[in-house]
């Protein structure tokens, strides 16, 4: 079962968001500390510019040779000894991570942060094939013990704060904790060892896959990745087919955007390199290496004009950078990838008849492009999602009218003329400070029931403009008016 479809609305779930004081209070002290960190660990690189740059380059090139990129990743991985298994979708991959996991009769499995195994819904399907599945990451473990699901890409636990973190831990561990943050910490730490210890398996992303030595390229913060590629019998990653880069040369550049943009952090504390599973001689590592490599309607993506969103990095900067998501937290947007890459990937990959209002929460102001290491234009495709959802749905006739009747009107000069004297005129009464909170006509009055529509102007411009060149004409000399 994929993530789940949200069975209320989204503006329904912004309004619930938007009332919630601690969800307010919990996204403020997070991105902002974010965003800070972020400014300041780029403006400490000599060339953040120019990195981005490249960075941007590399994703350019690996998505334009995917195929070729992706065969080479194959070979390399089971040169290494380890397995590569292909998923279609969602139901696929499940299938295939179930089966390997029953095959070796596992009950417990550790997860080190997987933004694909929540788009497959893994824990789901765990849970049903009765295999208990524990996150690993801290934010990760927060979320699943509340029952909730990620609400930011790099920190799913974003909209909590330590006092409801606190109360959960509570519960877990059966005594009062306090909330005091590195006691907390240490709680999960001694939890969580010890499920490191008891596992069967673990499960993990990948944040890059190096195709030409088959490198899968794990970033924590927790160690848990290391951990969980270390300990337990048999390791299974995950990745969208995407996470794959050409070379090792290719990785400094993007581990450096991807950490600095994400948390502010100059290096991620740990970044593990899983080149297959132990070999003879080896102190740690599984035994068994297996890696499911997702499409999920990537391919499809791959195709159109969104392309472009498969040179993300999941690094949450545009996230943190955009107005609308730091009003209303990332379970709103009622898929697993939120902000603004959640507004154009989930209605591509879950569809836009359940998602086609995503790409409207936007206030299309560019903070997020300018945010994005890789200089991903959201903007442009949040639009172009908007123009697929007006046509998929087709207006109402109404609708038509009015905008062919402002075709015609705009394109005769005479009607236009007339058009813009008689708007400013109907509008006078209405307007303040050139601004109207409400528009009086019926039909089109939704407009101003969450934003002031600018009023037409009392005089137009291009009557505006005709008296400026007059009074510009320099009044004929003696000789001229002889
Ligand atoms: S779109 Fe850009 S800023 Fe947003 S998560 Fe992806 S790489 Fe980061």
């Amino acid at each position: 079962m994929s993530h789940p479809i949200p069975l209320v609305p989204f503006e329904e779930r912004a309004h619930k968001a938007l009332a919630d004081e601690r969800l307010q209070q919990a996204l403020k002290v997070a991105t902002t500390k974010f965003i800070v960190h972020r400014q300041e660990a780029l403006s400490l690189l000599p060339d953040a510019d120019g990195l981005r740059q490249r960075g941007r380059a590399i994703r350019e090139r690996t998505i334009a040779h995917l195929d070729e990129c992706l065969i080479q990743l194959e070979s390399a991985v089971q040169a290494n000894g380890g397995h590569v298994h292909w998923a279609q979708d969602e139901v696929e991959a499940c299938r295939i991570i179930v089966g390997l996991l029953q095959e070796r009769q596992a009950r417990l499995v550790v997860k080190s942060k997987s933004m694909a195994t929540e788009e497959i819904g893994l824990n789901h399907a765990l849970q049903a094939a009765a295999i208990e599945a524990v996150e690993t990451d801290l934010g990760e473990w927060i979320v699943q013990l509340a029952g909730e699901t990620p609400s930011h890409i790099v920190a799913p636990a974003v909209h909590k704060t330590k006092e409801q973190v606190a109360e959960l831990f509570e519960k877990q561990v059966g005594r009062p904790v306090g909330t005091d943050i590195p006691a907390l910490t240490k709680i999960a730490r001694a939890q969580l060892r010890e499920k490191f210890l008891a596992a069967d398996a673990a499960i993990s992303g990948v944040n890059f896959a190096i195709a030409e030595t088959g490198t899968l390229v794990l970033v924590t913060n927790e160690g848990n990745g290391r951990l969980a590629s270390s300990l337990p019998r048999t390791h299974i990653a995950v990745m969208g087919l995407e996470k794959v880069i050409p070379t090792w040369d290719d990785l400094p550049a993007l581990l450096t955007l991807l950490t600095r943009s994400a948390t502010g952090q100059i290096i991620t504390s740990y970044v593990t390199c899983v080149t297959g599973p132990r070999r003879p001689g080896e102190a740690d590592g599984p035994e068994e290496l297996h890696l499911v490599i997702l499409d999920n309607g990537r391919t499809r993506i791959l195709e159109n004009e969104y392309r472009e969103s498969l040179y993300c990095i999941r690094c949450g900067a545009c996230a943190n950078a955009c107005p609308v998501y730091l009003k209303i937290g990332g379970h709103a947007y009622g898929g697993v990838y939120s902000g603004p890459i959640g507004a154009v990937l989930t209605p591509l990959l879950q569809g836009m008849e359940h998602f086609g209002a995503l790409p409207h929460a936007s206030s299309l102001c560019g903070a997020c492009k300018d945010a994005c290491p890789v200089r991903i234009d959201l903007p442009r495709m949040l639009l172009a999602l908007r123009a697929q959802e007006v046509e998929d749905k087709r207006p109402p006739v109404w609708e038509r009218l009015l905008f062919r009747l402002y075709a015609w009107g705009t394109s005769h000069p005479v009607i236009y003329r007339l058009g813009a004297r008689l708007g400013g005129l109907l509008a006078w009464p209405f307007a303040r400070n050139g601004w109207m909170g409400r528009l009086p006509v019926p039909i089109v009055s939704r407009w101003t029931t969450k934003r002031d529509f600018p009023a037409p102007a009392a005089r137009p411009f291009h009557a505006r403009w005709a008296e400026i060149e007059r009074e510009a004409v320099p009044p004929p000399s003696k000789d001229e008016s002889r």
